[in-house]
């Protein structure tokens, strides 16, 4: 039953009529602007989000007053208008009004054919859209007379009432189903994961039709000056004679607008026309500050402009596009930096498969989502979820996938689908996540419940066989195939510059190893916040000689096995200091517990027996008394120091030696010393005493002229650490929050064996989201805020950093600002898009 009592709320689009966004929508806003900039728009009516509000919930619109901005034997169509153009919405209808009446009168202008076609194409997109029937029963071959009577007949037979023939019902009932389309379950997932709000409303526009059937130049087509895939200047699209929509984008016979190799372009047989759409293009651009896609109609030689979007991009071209915007003064640089999504970036820095390697292609898809991937085929969100936490790379093979499959998508490395196109549901968030994604694979054969697939060549791909998405060329390869790094290039850089122009919070990188720190120069961090040094001991001629010290009997022997480890831990500092180029070195000392450095199988021990020349029993006893219960809350961190000390002052010699050694070649390096895992202030004043010691030695040994300067800092990873950080920072100079240890600790919940639960917590809405992934605020972040305010009230200056894995989280960047932190430090390839995220929240 519908409520008539609804007054009609609808404006025609004019230079002066008030169109605003959110109320009436994107596409009415935009289309407002190009009537301000005198394109040949039809006419267009815009219904703002309450109306169609109102028509959702069944109130009825005055769709006469509607039609009466229309003339009498003017078909017209509706276009979904929501705040923002990525949130969707439900499809275009075109040829409202159409009917017998002026079916013949339209036959008897363009001829039957054109007429024909006209109104089938109406009765079928009714049928299914507003009548919800199956679509299968209105697919024609060809439209053709029979074609358009059979349609008409299902329609009866189906809905036991004739096809409508007024003009303002048919109207009504669209409006009322697109209303209903947008309130759906399916349309809210949707664009959810696009970011839209629960709240999130519809506007719709009603435009007269340009017909693109005539005797003249007459045809449809859509233009765009950038390639979408690179971002650079290039005029793209197709046009397609007597056709109307985005016919032409769909057809295969559609021309191209300018060099067509088949025959003549646009271009070439309309090339008034063309320069007229190319300066649309100009003043779509300057004016509307964006590279826009005109969709046109040439009705007689009379061109119309319907519609223009934001042409759609990869990730790479948007950034292009974003930097050339604001080269060209269009936008200014910050409003550049604000339109390049941070986690956009990650598509960039993807790697590719390298094209000088070997390609044992299996099958070709849809390139969705740029980037390649290797990893084992899981056929399951549950099965990715589970190889996640395994730590094995996975790629997730689906028929097609839909929204309850994005935390699986999360959690694998590639995506393959035998259906769907390029804004087919695995596209879209393939590319919203950066994660290469081929789609359509249509020649595969994948049977999951027996959990194989079949190549078109007849090989059989199994659950864990490991393949290689390539979604750059859209070909999935068999096995793991080489990579090229991702190639990096100006507009980026420029882009990253102004990024860092606007920021307000330092991001600093985790480098461990050389290849780590060139990396991490190469994106432009400004240091190194953690260099875990335990990871420079698990080299095998290292391990050696680190075990050699572990079963040392007495001290002697120890620092004779230190004494060697010293020139080689020297020479990885100093390959450090000299990739770093004098920007700050954060060295972490060492960490782990001891056991970590003993062979856990009995081969393993007899082979370290025989390494070390001693009996097979004493080495077991050795390695026996050396483990323990509960090994992440044992002897490591600052406890070896304490215990151990002699460990620490090696590394402290070797960081001091290295610092020497640069300042002798000419550069100069201020290394920060770390002291992990501490709980309480004697920990740190003992090590303290004892690196000032090893500094005062190193200082004598290299004379006068080669003094050095450097800082001790802690890691606050322990609750305690956090609560006393008032007295402990009277022995640091800076503290680092290890929110990986730290999050352990406070929840009390493994980080290695967490994972096993972590989806049903998540799920049943325990956590909202996996603490180690993203910071716990609440819980984690009071000591966080406890350990600044305490650390800072004892020493003003007290420098104040996160290096746990959350820091190159956006969210996490934007807790550490607002609690005054001085920077943050992830993993290199985080780098980019913290210094972007980090502007974005400073702008
Ligand atoms: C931490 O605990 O947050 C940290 C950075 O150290 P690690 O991950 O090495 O324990
Ligand atoms: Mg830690």
């Amino acid at each position: 039953m519908q409520k008539m009592d609804m007054l009609p709320d609808f404006a025609e689009i004019t230079p002066t009529a008030r169109i605003q966004t959110p109320a009436h929508g994107w596409r009415a806003k935009c289309l407002q602007r190009l009537i301000r900039l005198d394109l040949p728009v039809p006419r267009t009516v815009a219904l703002p989000a309450a109306t169609i509000r109102a028509i959702a919930a069944g109130h009825a619109v005055d769709v006469a007053a509607i039609l009466a901005h229309f003339g009498d034997a003017t078909l017209i169509s509706v276009r979904p208008s929501p705040e923002n153009p990525d949130w969707g919405g439900p499809g275009t209808i075109l040829n409202i009004g159409m009917n017998a009446a002026r079916h013949a009168g339209l036959a008897q202008r363009h001829g039957q054919a054109a007429a024909d076609a006209l109104y089938l194409r109406f009765v079928q997109a009714y049928a299914t859209h507003v009548a919800r029937l199956d679509p299968d029963m209105f697919d024609a071959a060809a439209p053709s007379a029979d074609a358009l009577q059979d349609a008409l007949r299902v329609y009866e037979i189906e809905m036991d009432e004739a096809f409508p023939q007024d003009p303002a019902r048919q109207l009504a009932e669209v409006l009322r189903s697109m209303a209903r389309a947008w309130e759906g379950t399916t349309a809210r997932l949707l664009r959810a994961a696009k970011g839209a709000p629960d709240e999130a409303a519809l506007g719709l526009v009603v435009q007269e039709m340009a017909q693109g059937i005539g005797k003249g130049v007459s045809g449809s087509g859509v233009i765009q000056f950038v390639d979408p895939v690179t971002g650079l200047p290039q005029v793209t699209g197709r046009y397609l004679g007597q056709s109307q929509g985005r016919d032409a984008l769909k057809r295969t016979e559609a021309i191209y607008l300018t060099r067509d190799p088949r025959g003549p372009s646009l271009e070439e047989l309309a090339p008034g026309l063309f320069a007229d759409l190319l300066r649309y293009g100009a003043a779509c651009r300057a004016r509307l500050r964006e590279e826009m896609q005109i969709e046109f109609t040439i009705e007689d030689g009379h061109l119309s402009v319907l519609d223009a979007v934001k042409v759609a991009r990869s990730a790479r071209a948007g950034l292009k596009i974003a930097v050339a915007l604001a080269e060209d003064g269009v936008i200014s640089d910050a409003e550049a930096v604000l339109r390049v999504e941070p986690r956009a970036l990650s598509e960039l820095l993807h790697p590719q498969v390298d094209p000088r390697g070997a390609r044992d292609v299996f099958v070709r898809g849809i390139a969705a989502s740029p980037g390649a991937a290797t990893g084992r085929i899981v056929f399951s969100s549950q099965a990715a979820q589970a190889s996640a936490a395994r730590g094995e790379p996975c790629i997730l093979v689906r028929r097609e996938t839909a929204p309850e499959d994005i935390r699986g998508m999360h959690s694998a490395v590639g995506v393959l689908t035998e259906r769907g196109g390029m804004t087919s549901h695995a596209a879209v968030i393939g590319r919203g996540l950066g994660l290469p994604c081929i789609v359509g694979a249509s020649d595969l054969k994948l049977d999951a419940k027996e959990r194989k697939l079949v190549a078109p060549d007849g090989r059989v791909f199994r659950e864990g066989d490991i393949i290689t998405v390539d979604g750059t060329t859209g070909e999935a390869l068999a096995g793991a195939a080489d990579m090229l790094a991702p190639a990096l290039d100006d507009s980026f850089r420029k882009l990253l510059g102004w990024a860092d122009s606007y920021r307000d919070i330092g991001i600093r990188a985790n480098a461990d190893t050389p290849a780590d720190a060139a990396t991490a120069r190469q994106f432009e961090a400004q240091g190194i916040g953690l260099c875990r040094t335990e990871h420079m001991f698990f080299e095998e001629d290292r391990l050696v000689v680190m075990r050699e010290m572990i079963f040392a009997d007495s001290a002697k022997d120890r620092a004779a096995a230190l004494a060697r480890l010293l020139p080689m831990q020297r020479e990885d500092f100093v390959q450090l200091f000299d990739i770093m180029q004098g920007l700050p070195v954060c060295i972490r000392l060492f960490d782990p517990p001891l056991h970590e450095f003993l062979p856990h199988s009995r081969e393993g021990l007899r082979e370290l027996a025989e390494a070390l020349d001693k009996p097979l029993s004493e080495v077991t006893r050795r390695a026996e008394a050396l483990a323990e219960f509960n090994p992440m809350l044992g002897m490591r961190g600052v406890r070896l120091g304490v215990v151990l000390p002699e460990i620490y002052d090696m590394q402290a010699q070797a960081i001091f030696e290295a610092t020497v050694e640069i300042a002798r070649r000419g550069g100069s390096v201020v290394p920060e010393i770390m002291i992990p895992l501490v709980s309480a202030r004697r920990e740190v004043e003992l090590v303290q005493t004892r690196i000032e010691a090893v500094a005062a030695k190193v200082r004598a040994r290299a004379g006068a002229g080669t003094d050095f300067a450097y800082r001790l800092g802690v890691m606050v990873e322990t609750p305690r650490a956090a609560l006393r950080a008032g007295e402990i920072a009277q022995h640091a100079s800076f503290l680092s929050f290890g929110t990986n240890d730290l999050t352990q600790m406070t929840y009390g919940l493994s980080r290695d064996d967490a994972g096993r639960f972590m989806n049903t917590y998540v799920q049943q809405g325990v956590f909202p989201e996996d603490p180690f992934h993203i910071l716990d605020v609440d819980g984690v972040g009071e000591l966080l805020h406890i350990g600044a305010e305490r650390g800072r009230r004892t020493r003003g200056d007290l420098v104040l950093s996160i290096c746990g894995e959350h820091g190159g989280n956006p969210e996490s960047i934007d807790f550490c600002r607002k609690a005054g932190f001085d920077y943050v430090s992830c993993s290199p390839y985080r780098v980019p898009l913290a210094r972007l995220a980090a502007a974005h929240l400073a702008l």
